[in-house]
């Protein structure tokens, strides 16, 4: 008897209690899906705080800031469960809230805010995504002019170009070697492209203005070069945990390790090697199998039972576990006396059957599952179409997570230029995003215009003079907007300031601006959340809201629909659970992807992107493969090789197409 309130040995098997309550040194938790990682987090947490560590201590790193916000909350709810007599416990559960968590993103714009004076920064940066840096990137070339450079080559677009600066920095590759080796249509340019990655870091800077890259950048490079910026975080973080640890990249792993080192601080990381999906972003698995180099006198704890499926589903997880190559071997072993359904694989001749397929089961396993129960996890939100038509015309309810995000729509990101000048007048990306919106202001007049508000001290004057005025007369009103909102004493006034003067805007603009407009409710809602600008613009920047826009739900009453079912991409489905999954589109040339074929480590990618989709299921893994694609016009003739190599009786085959040719071969396969 440990003489704790909460009983950690009867909630945790003995290697998950072992994690939970090994609270000094570096422990690295590795294990397959659903094994518990995420819940012996929390445990670890609550565990924590009831050995007298204060939250403050304690950093959680997670994937997303609504993981973090769900290890937080249970942990809470753990300590509120278990009063003590004094009630001690339920003080702690409060005090949980000054846990320092979210993403690495969200840890190091905290960082950057909170330590500015110490680093030499203005703490009034703006964020630009990855659609604002592309924009950025089009404007100082327009003015360098680079693209005009005379050679036969074209002069690569602005998507590419930033995918070319972002690849450079978190694989730490040189732009020309980047170049020489993998766009070799665009040599010629390497010269011009490297004077524009200058001037485009220079721009940023000059305008505080910080990309997805610089935000962890900035804070690697201030870790490494200011000792007593080191020093502080190192005594304020004596509690370090990371989730997912398999999907983080180089300068994410140097930040941990650079705040870690000491033996005094603790640090725990949990992942898995086999569902590392983002190494199109830089992630590096290896990360994790490095562990024990960084770390010598790490302790290695591996879960060994899953607790999320059924016998019958966790025999193919394995089964999939296996086939990937590299990494640690992991075979879990499950606890539950009942068996289970076996996954269902089902061909079917086009998308449409596919889609009717999916909607017939979800009809028929209602009476046993509510709509939340089930789970549609698709490669990219564009293969969901027929999905999502069939659901509307079913009346089923539905949410789409990933995909376009909200926050990528046009009209979103012209509201938010406005908030974001509030915010920075420096921030020119968004001067120039508002201006151009009026009929008579052109590029020109907008750099002009920045300018000129630049040099004036960031005030709106320029906008009233009459060598502006003149070229539109939207200039006055806009004028007199910003000054009222910068009055404005809350967020939620703000934007509705904001919103009064955009509106008639962008009914000039857009046909269908009554559509458009639906979106604003989104953002008045998130707006009421926050007290903030500074807050307002983070989450949104990091968190943005679901796009739950592509709804069946507004039924005949128009009654909004609470119980709804998941349509989401793989990706965003990381670390999450439904008792009934769905995985489609598993033809060969789509899963894997025909562009992966020939290369190694992409196909080993899209391998685990499949590990990953399965093992979300806890009862019911139905598996479908259409014949005929009609984006590609094509046929796929095989059904993917990740179910084809596996040995026939690991699923249950349904096959709803009558064989085409007499075969001693499977048809169906
Ligand atoms: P993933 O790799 O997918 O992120 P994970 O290893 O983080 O999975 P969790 O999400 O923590 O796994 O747990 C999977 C499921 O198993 C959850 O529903 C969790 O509550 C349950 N679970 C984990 N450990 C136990 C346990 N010791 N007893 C009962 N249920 C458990
Ligand atoms: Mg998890």
């Amino acid at each position: 008897d440990l003489g704790l309130e909460i009983d950690y040995a009867s909630e945790l098997n003995a290697n998950q209690l072992l994690a939970a309550t090994t609270i000094e040194g570096k422990v690295l938790v590795i294990a397959g899906a659903g094994s518990g990682k995420t819940k012996t987090l929390t445990y670890r947490t609550s565990y924590l705080i009831e050995n007298g560590v204060s939250p403050k201590e304690i950093l959680l790193l997670t994937f997303t800031r609504k993981a973090a916000n769900e290890i937080k909350g249970r942990a809470k709810t753990l300590l509120a469960s278990s009063l003590t007599g004094d009630g001690e416990n339920q003080k702690d559960s409060q005090a949980l809230n000054a846990i320092t968590s979210g993403t690495f993103h969200s840890f190091c714009i905290l960082l950057l805010r909170q330590y500015s004076g110490l680093l030499g920064i203005n703490p009034r940066f703006t964020i630009l995504d990855t659609g604002d840096s592309e924009d950025a990137i089009d404007l100082i070339n327009k003015e360098k002019k680079y693209a005009t450079n005379i050679t036969s080559q074209a002069f690569p677009r602005k998507k590419t170009l930033q995918k070319i600066f972002s690849t450079s920095r978190n694989r730490r590759i040189h732009i020309r070697e980047l170049i020489e080796s993998g766009y070799p249509d665009i040599a010629t340019h390497i010269s011009a492209i490297e004077q524009l990655a200058i001037d485009f870091h220079e721009y940023k800077r000059a305008n505080h203005l910080y990309d997805f890259d610089d935000i962890i950048g900035q804070v690697v490079r201030h870790l490494k070069t200011n000792d007593k910026f080191r020093q502080l975080l190192q005594t304020h973080y004596r509690y370090v945990m990371v989730d997912e640890y398999q999907d983080t990249n180089i300068p994410q792993k140097e930040l941990i390790d650079l705040i870690c080192t000491p033996e005094s601080v603790s640090l725990m990381v949990v992942g898995d090697d086999n569902q590392s999906i983002y190494a199109f972003r830089g992630a590096n698995y290896e990360n994790i199998l490095l562990f024990g180099e960084t770390y010598p006198d790490a302790k290695l704890i591996k879960l060994e039972q899953n607790y999320r499926s059924t016998p019958a589903v966790l025999n193919y997880i394995n089964a999939l576990s296996d086939e990937i190559t590299l990494g640690y071997q992991k075979q879990l072993y499950s606890g539950s006396q009942v068996e289970g359904v076996k996954p269902v694989f089902c061909r079917l001749s086009n998308e449409t059957k596919e889609a009717k397929y999916i909607a017939d089961k979800i009809i028929a396993l209602k009476s046993e599952y509510d709509y939340q129960d089930f789970a549609v996890l698709c490669r990219t939100s564009f293969q969901s179409n027929y999905i999502q038509l069939e659901f509307m015309d079913r009346h089923i309810p539905f949410i789409v997570i990933g995909g376009i995000k909200f926050i990528e729509r046009r009209h979103i990101k012209d509201v938010l230029a406005f908030v974001k000048i509030l915010y920075n007048p420096n921030d020119t990306i968004s001067w120039h995003r508002i201006l151009t919106l009026f009929k008579g202001v052109g590029s020109v007049t907008a750099t002009r215009l920045t300018q000129a508000i630049t040099a004036d001290n960031n005030s709106f004057e320029p906008l009233l003079t009459a060598r502006f005025a003149k070229k539109s007369d939207q200039l006055m009103p806009l004028y007199k907007m910003l000054s009222q909102a910068n009055q404005a004493d809350s967020v939620e006034k703000i934007i509705t300031l904001i919103l009064e003067f955009y509106i008639p805007v962008l009914k000039i603009n857009e046909d269908n601006w009554r559509e458009r407009s639906e979106d604003f409710r989104v953002l008045t809602n998130l707006a009421n959340e926050h007290d903030s600008l500074d807050s307002f613009l983070e989450n949104l920047a990091l968190d943005p809201p679901n796009d739950s826009v592509a709804t069946a739900g507004k039924f005949e009453q128009g009654e909004e629909e609470t119980d709804k079912l998941t349509i989401s991409t793989i990706h965003s489905a990381k670390g999450l659970e439904w008792p009934v999954v769905f995985v489609n589109a598993l033809v060969d040339g789509i899963t894997p992807h025909y562009r992966s074929l020939n290369d190694f480590a992409e196909l080993e990618e899209e391998r685990k992107l499949f590990y990953v989709a399965c093992s979300r299921a806890k009862h019911r893994l139905f598996l479908t493969a259409p014949d005929y694609f009609s984006s590609y016009s094509g046929y796929f003739d095989k059904a993917s090789r990740f179910i084809a190599e596996l040995s026939i009786d690991k699923v249950k085959v349904e096959t709803m197409k009558q064989p085409v040719i007499e075969s001693d071969e499977p048809v169906w396969w």
